[in-house]
């Protein structure tokens, strides 16, 4: 079968929910894939942001292999070798916690909101969450994700959020009602463009929270298991969460969701019967989270997205320099941003051309977050292949 032919069957067959790029990706090896017809490319946003140790890494497909032959799916009425394994893998990396296990980023929101939720009693129930955020598809993810283009067209929405300003301290306390039980909040956030939470508006949500009652939510979808350089973003920062959802990298492929609730809190809150999930951390998905989390530490990659995440934005930093569409160059560990003056499109259309994928948030956001196995030579050619798409993009942005 051909491109066209595959492009056929989704006019045909498949809702047009995304933007389709018309590249049908059927193989992957680290930061490599190719196409139907052979086609190469370095991937720099591999699977949005999924496969942080790069395609089909040994770890998770011996993982998955294994755990394939012996039982996939068990109902979660059982008790689960590799779930239990994995909730205290995340627990001595994170913090002493409860996790309870689903399958995406949404449902790790779902389950936040929901907890929340319960930890008010009902007189509390207000969740504070911020512009630009992105916390996923379902009902209540698109509530608390604070911008027009995800909830338009989906109200009535769910009650109970109220929005403030990321990295804007004066604006989170103005939206703090006696109702307020939670701040949920990406310490980057990633559709949103790349914004870094500074240390003094992190730290004084911590103060606010612990002065009010508050629970301090982190959703890690996009910035946990190291993509920063540290296990989790928040360890960047002094401060720990009372709540936190995973999932993206977690599962190296395998699609798992996690909400990870602090001990200082978890006690007497969700019980039995007050949340669930049928697939929700199967033996299949567990398995190769843990996977993940062996190939972490065995091939010492905190240490590997830190200092190529160093690497990489030195360089990017060097393409700032020489074209001045670039406005700012910005990252922290593997997960990094060019912001343009103009749409990025026409840079990702080029890139994509010459074989390097990258994504574009924002509309002029260009989000390049390889994975942690990236090699520095992969960097140099993407770099070069950048700097070539910007001089083909855009006419007038030749070194300045
Ligand atoms: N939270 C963040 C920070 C994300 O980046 C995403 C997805 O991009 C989500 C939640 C939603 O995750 P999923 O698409 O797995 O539902």
């Amino acid at each position: 079968m051909k491109t066209k032919e595959v492009q056929s069957l989704y006019e045909k067959f498949i809702l047009p929910t995304y933007t389709q790029i018309p590249v049908c990706l059927v193989k992957g090896k680290g930061s490599r894939v190719w196409d139907l017809e052979g086609n190469e490319y370095l991937d720099f946003f591999p699977g949005w942001a999924v496969s942080a140790l790069g395609h089909c890494h040994p770890s998770v497909v011996s993982a998955v292999k294994k755990q394939a032959s012996k039982i996939l799916h068990i109902s979660n009425n059982f008790l689960n070798l590799k779930q239990a394994q994995l909730a205290q893998e995340i627990s001595n990396h994170a913090f002493p916690a409860k996790t309870f296990f689903c399958n995406s980023g949404a449902e790790a929101a779902e389950g936040a909101i929901k907890f929340a939720r319960k930890f008010g009693a009902g007189s509390r129930y207000e969740i504070i969450t911020f512009r630009k955020s992105f916390h996923g598809r379902t009902m209540g993810a698109v509530a608390a994700t604070a911008q027009d283009k995800i909830q338009n067209g989906f109200q009535p929405l769910l009650e109970g959020f109220r929005y403030a300003t990321f990295n804007d301290l004066d604006s989170v306390k103005a939206a703090v009602t006696d109702k307020t039980i939670g701040i949920f909040l990406e310490p980057i956030q990633g559709e949103g463009g790349v914004q870094i939470a500074t240390e003094e508006f992190i730290k004084g949500l911590r103060y606010l929270c612990d002065l009010r009652k508050i629970l301090l939510m982190f959703d890690e979808v996009q910035t946990g298991m190291g993509r920063t350089g540290k296990m989790f973003a928040f360890q960047h920062y002094g401060v720990e969460p009372e709540v936190m959802t995973l999932a993206k990298a977690l599962g190296g492929g395998v699609p798992i969701g996690a909400l990870v609730i602090n001990d200082r809190v978890a006690k007497g809150v969700f019980g039995p019967g007050s949340h669930g999930s049928t697939y929700g951390g199967n033996p299949l998905v567990t398995a190769a989270a843990l996977g993940v989390f062996r190939a972490i530490k065995k091939d010492g990659l905190l240490k590997k997205s830190k200092d190529m995440g160093a690497y990489l934005l030195e360089k990017l930093s060097g393409l700032k320099e020489k074209f001045s569409v670039i406005t700012d160059a910005r990252g922290l560990g593997l997960m990094c941003a060019l912001e343009l003056s103009q749409p990025g499109a026409p840079v990702v259309d080029a890139a994509r051309k010459k074989g390097l994928l990258i994504n574009c948030t924002q509309d002029k956001v260009l989000r390049i977050m390889p994975a942690m196995t990236v090699s520095k030579k992969q960097v140099d050619k993407a770099v070069k292949i950048l700097e070539e798409s910007f001089q083909e993009a855009y006419a007038e942005a030749k070194a300045v």
